[in-house]
């Protein structure tokens, strides 16, 4: 691609780091920006900065928080001693949109995945099973989605905890494996969530 502006072709290549983000694409988003006021490229990029500098993840689930307790974990309603260990926040916001779940998540920030580098020390799983060394949790529910490096990691975590006698389940896979829960539907995971199983019957399949 060639460029006529050194200001254009830089913004443009910073745009294309985002992943999904071709040149062409980010040539266009750099373009419509440049047609609306000043203020809209103001705003977004001071949005950026100020997540970056002041973001900060809950002590206790390591979701992402404006304080040190997020508002789930916050919660007196919610109940702690049921945690559902999921990848990242999206997963956390799919679960929380179907209203059916009433304790708290334990955000992990991956999946194991040796091909990519990722082992169990780059995860939060330390501080899950502190957790669950400390008698504060009856009930371990594994929502990672079915693939290899999910299915690895719900296995590895199981066998961190069975020695402490907490329950472990599984949501029930009414979503096809290999789908990532944040796309799966309102309904279906709601019922999966539901309906979950004994982790260990999941592995007896
Ligand atoms: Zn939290």
């Amino acid at each position: 691609m060639e460029f006529s502006s050194g200001l254009l072709e830089n913004a443009v290549r910073e745009m294309s780091q985002l992943p999904g983000i071709g040149k062409r694409t980010a040539l266009r988003l750099v373009l419509h920006l440049l047609r609306q006021p000043a203020g809209q490229t103001e705003r977004l990029a001071h949005a950026l900065c100020s997540l970056r500098e002041e973001v900060k993840y809950c002590s206790n689930c390591h979701n992402i928080s404006d304080g040190d307790l997020c508002e789930i974990c916050a919660n007196p309603k919610r109940d702690g001693s049921l945690v559902c260990v999921v990848e990242d926040i999206r997963d956390v916001m799919a679960i929380e949109n179907t209203s059916q779940y009433q304790g708290h998540y334990h955000v992990l920030g991956g999946k194991i995945s040796p091909m990519d580098g990722v082992g169990p020390n780059n995860l939060n799983i330390s501080s899950l099973v502190e957790k669950v060394k400390e008698g504060k949790v009856k009930e371990i529910i594994f929502a990672l989605s079915s693939t290899m490096e999910g299915d690895t990691t719900n296995f590895y975590i199981y066998r961190q905890i069975e020695a402490y006698g907490v329950a472990t389940s599984t949501i029930a896979r009414g979503i096809a494996v290999g789908d990532e829960l944040e796309y799966a539907d309102e309904i279906t995971l709601g019922r999966s969530i539901l309906n979950r199983i004994p982790f260990e019957s999941s592995l007896k399949r």
